[in-house]
């Protein structure tokens, strides 16, 4: 609607051109063909009923709006060099030209009036939203003098790098080693942690790739037509499975878009999907319709054997006995009770399962996994039903992401850092798939350290995590973070709090390269700054991006570059040298020449690919904006080690194992010699001998673990219920999303979702207000009454609630409340809405005809963190107490008591087991992680 309103205003003066047809048949064809995308002429949409041509020239990007990184293809106007919109790009191998809705609205975040649009400087006390506007090479000079002078007295430590949105594959990791720190931050564990711990037990790789194109039956624990991980690239692929016959299961609490569109819909108790997943196990087990060829072949039912019945004789035909008997107890009708999921269902769905063979594709991400104590062991019960019907690495089954997810090797790789920062990875989690990120703030109050130089990137926390008025207390205090520097293409909760807030790019505004296991098959997407590069074609020189960009909004990739300089201009500390240029020696490297290394050098096929059309890889690149690498990508697994492989390795008689040089190379099964998984075993790890080493002998198979809300700890008589509040909208973005105009318009409220039934019990209608008790405060939300839930669970997505402290500066109007936040003693806030969404006066005329009031309700403040005590993951679900609030309480009210917050930290705390593990380790050195530190930082010296 706003478009067009804007088209009416800027109406011009018609112009008659006439278009040549896109094919000579004069036939219309979806995209335009890649031959014209210089010089591409189109009709003007709000110029109608007038055939008014434009002219175009049409340059490739990747959108930064969720992690699938879509190809999308910029239209920028050749007269007025402003990007018109943005579609899909048609040779993306991944998403084939389409975008969900967050795609095209980059261009509302580009053209918002509300954007940063200079690097500022906070002015008085942190937080007292007072800014000014700082040059880049002041922000540079200080930030460098600071981390300089932590590396020369030797507390490199202090400085991290917290990242929400990576949107790249490795620059920062190299930048970080190239400092030689350990100061990398994530987001994961508040995201996907857990199902990451699950599936790298079976199979080393932390993700699964499911070629549901292929598939004959897929198992969803997730909503992916319509939010899931890599939704867009999976949901038209799940489609197009489900249009050639393939049946589709949805294991969710709501009924999602993604359940609407499935052939059954399973709705389990929060926390049991596990018990579920073990009673398919079950049947296909008990009915022998298993695949006895590929279990017998590819899991290390030996070291099962020894390590759980070595008084039995060590047979394949004995191991199925004994996995039988393991697993009797978990039948359907068990199932049923602590599901609530009929055992007839149960069987049915299984039956199916086993019936697809090595054609079921099944995926978890977030979903059960993130929300429950014990959630890893969901994804691993879930790809325990892959490796039973032989589905792994198969047409239409799943493969380790590994597989299908390409990244390129660098130029001037550093070494890996010699040095181990715990407040990242604490001996007390030393199983967790990425770092301890929301505990952070607890960390540092609790005295384990503190931070020189903090940056956080496309990250907000202060709204995104749990506990977030921890997270403020914690940024408010300077002696625990010296200096917070926000990396933010828009304003958040978070950035007010810091004393830099410098603007980055969005996706058509900044490079990367990105791959992604969207589907069978790999791929690379390079993203670029779109006007820059189409200004380049025109023969205009530019130094730095944010000369071509919105006023200054730069790029990371310069940005690091010029920093990592700074830090270390004269080469003494060994940074400099890895930021000098390949091709000029001792000169500094460009973003161009940076990718124009990689390209040229760590991307089979593209060279040759791109000398077809007598062009250079990054020409290449920028022209077509991805790369196809590989298509071929099936039984990977059973890959034939080479003769050269081969030499100078040895074989371990008992296990099969391959080695060479110390390091597993391959497994020897029968007579072939062959790579296998990078687990310890070479095999899928049904049995886990790294979890008995590291103090969890109780879960070395895959289990069921009772959730903390599991029903029996709910008290409905008491208006107790489980609180799910992970689910995404699909058309936001957890915080990118506030300055995009187009999708507030679209989603702009988060009401309680509730079961008929409860809310008869409760007492509300739809619209009515609920009060929601935590373990450590309460919010107030309205409610939608309805029977899309299962009865006892309420239900509300995170991706609403966005609030600001002052008016008109610290938080789009488009999407913010403007909230009054009252501390009313040392560890007790109070938050209340003081005016909602509201027309404003900017320079974009659409601001002033927002027809749209609510900004939804911020629940995630007022959880407490729940970090599982294996995987570390962030545990969303919540037990609350909901009742009518009281007369004096309002829509959007929040109390919270951080000092319970810290009490509840402890509490989970104390129920880890911290390393050492063996060898004095603090993790498994098998174990992926991210930014990789070298062996002997794992060591624990003390
Ligand atoms: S699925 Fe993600 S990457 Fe693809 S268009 Fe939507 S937001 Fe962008």
């Amino acid at each position: 609607m706003f478009t067009f309103v804007k088209n009416l205003i800027s109406r011009k003066a018609p112009r008659k051109d006439k278009i040549e047809p896109i094919n000579k048949s004069g036939e219309l064809s979806n995209f335009p063909p890649v031959d014209r995308w210089d010089d591409w002429t189109e009709y003007e949409a709000a110029e109608w009923p007038d055939r008014v041509a434009r002219r175009y020239m049409l340059v490739p990007t990747i959108c930064f709006n969720c992690e699938a990184a879509c190809g999308l293809l910029a239209y920028i106007d050749k007269e007025t060099m402003q990007i018109r919109k943005l579609e899909g790009n048609p040779v993306h191998p991944g998403s084939r030209g389409r975008n969900c809705a967050k795609g095209p609205a980059t261009l509302s975040q580009i053209n918002d009036p509300e954007r940063i649009l200079h690097p500022l400087k906070r002015v008085g006390q942190r937080g007292g939203g007072e800014w000014k506007r700082v040059t880049w090479d002041e922000v540079l000079t200080d930030i460098a003098g600071r981390i300089r002078q932590a590396f020369l007295d030797n507390r490199h430590n202090e400085v991290m790098y917290h990242v929400g949105r990576p949107g790249h594959d490795g620059y920062m990791d190299r930048v970080l080693q190239a400092w030689g720190i350990d100061g990398h931050n994530s987001h994961t564990n508040v995201c996907s942690g857990a199902a990451r711990l699950g599936y790298a037990l079976w199979q080393g790789s932390d993700r699964p790739s499911p070629d549901h194109a292929n598939a004959k039956f897929i198992l969803l624990l997730s909503s992916h037509l319509e939010t899931g991980h890599y939704f867009n690239p999976h949901a038209q692929r799940i489609i197009e499975a489900k249009m050639a016959g393939a049946k589709i299961a949805v294991i969710d609490i709501r009924l999602s878009n993604t359940a609407s569109m499935a052939d059954y819909w399973l709705a389990p108790w929060p926390g049991t999907e596990a018990a579920l997943l073990l009673a398919m196990a079950q049947v296909i087990l008990a009915e022998n319709l298993f695949n006895r060829e590929f279990l017998e072949r590819w899991v290390n039912w030996q070291e099962f054997m020894k390590a759980k019945y070595p008084e039995r004789q060590a047979s394949f035909d004995e191991f199925l006995a004994a996995l039988k008997e393991h697993y009797q107890e978990f039948t359907p009708e068990f199932a049923e009770k602590e599901t609530r999921v009929s055992a007839e269902m149960i069987r049915k769905i299984a039956r199916e399962i086993a019936q697809a063979g090595e054609a079921f594709a099944s995926h978890v991400w977030r979903n059960a996994a993130s929300g429950n104590l014990g959630g890893w062991q969901v994804s691993r019960c879930l790809e325990f039903l892959n490796v039973l019907t032989g589905s792994i690495g198969t047409k239409g089954g799943v493969s380790p992401n590994t597989w299908d997810k390409f990244v390129p090797t660098p130029p001037n790789k550093p070494s890996p850092q010699k040095m181990w920062n715990e407040m990242l990875y604490p001996k007390e989690y030393p199983l967790s798939h990425h770092e301890l990120s929301f505990l952070l703030p607890h960390f540092l109050k609790s005295g384990r350290g503190k931070l020189s130089v903090y940056f956080t990137r496309v990250y907000n926390p202060i709204w995104t995590n749990p506990d977030g008025l921890t997270w403020l207390e914690t940024l408010l205090d300077e002696t625990l973070v010296n200096l917070h520097i926000a990396l933010s293409p828009v304003w958040s909760e978070t950035a007010w709090f810091a004393d830099y807030v410098l603007p980055m790019g969005v996706g058509a505004e900044r490079h990367d390269i990105q791959s992604q296991e969207t589907h069978a098959g790999s791929w690379i997407g390079f993203r670029q700054p779109v006007l820059k590069t189409a200004r380049q074609k025109l023969g205009e020189k530019f130094e730095f991006t944010y000369q071509a960009n919105p006023g200054e909004v730069w790029e990371e990739d310069e940005f690091w570059l010029e920093l990592s300089w700074r830090i270390d201009p004269d080469g003494s500390l060994g940074i400099r040298r890895y930021f000098e240029s390949p091709y000029r020696p001792g000169e500094k490297i460009t973003v161009d020449e940076y990718y124009q290394w990689i390209f040229e050098n760590s991307i089979p096929g593209l060279k040759e690919k791109a000398q077809t059309e007598n062009l250079t890889p990054l020409a290449y690149m920028r022209k077509y904006g991805a790369f196809s690498v590989e298509t071929d990508v099936y039984k990977k697994h059973e890959k034939v080690l080479s003769s050269s492989e081969l030499s100078d390795s040895q074989v371990d008689e008992t296990t099969g194992i391959i080695r060479k040089n110390g390091a597993a190379i391959g497994v020897k099964i029968n007579d072939s010699a062959v790579v296998g998984f990078p687990t310890p075993s070479r095999k899928l790890e049904l049995y886990s001998e790294t979890m008995k080493d590291w103090h969890w002998a109780e879960y070395t198979l895959p289990g069921y673990i009772r959730s903390h809300v599991h029903w029996q700890n709910i008290k409905q008589e008491a208006n107790e219920m489980v609180l799910v509040p992970t689910f995404r909208l699909p058309t936001l973005i957890h915080t990118r999303s506030g300055n995009a105009k187009w999708l507030n318009e679209i989603s702009h409220s988060n009401p309680i979702w509730i079961h008929t039934e409860d809310a008869v019990r409760v007492g509300v209608k739809t619209g009515d207000l609920l009060k929601v008790e935590t373990e450590i405060g309460l919010f107030i939300n309205r409610v939608w009454v309805t029977e899309a839930i299962r009865p006892g669970v309420i239900a509300c997505s995170h991706h609403l609630g966005r609030w600001r402290l002052r008016d008109k500066i610290g938080g789009e109007r488009w999407s913010t409340a403007l909230v009054d936040l009252i501390k009313l003693n040392p560890t007790q806030w109070f938050m209340r809405q003081m005016k909602s969404i509201e027309p404003f006066t900017s320079a974009d005329p659409e601001s002033e005809h927002i027809w749209w009031q609510d900004a939804g309700v911020h629940q995630n403040l007022t959880f407490s963190v729940h970090p599982d005590p294996v995987s570390g993951m962030h545990c969303w679900h919540q037990k609350v107490k909901v009742s009518r609030p009281l007369p004096n309480e309002r829509y959007g009210d929040i109390f919270v008591d951080t000092a319970k917050a810290h009490q509840v930290y402890q509490e989970w705390l104390a129920q880890t087991r911290p390393a050492p593990g063996p060898n004095n380790l603090r993790r498994p050195l098998w174990f992926a992680r991210a930014v990789k530190p070298a062996p002997e930082a794992y060591k624990i010296n003390e």
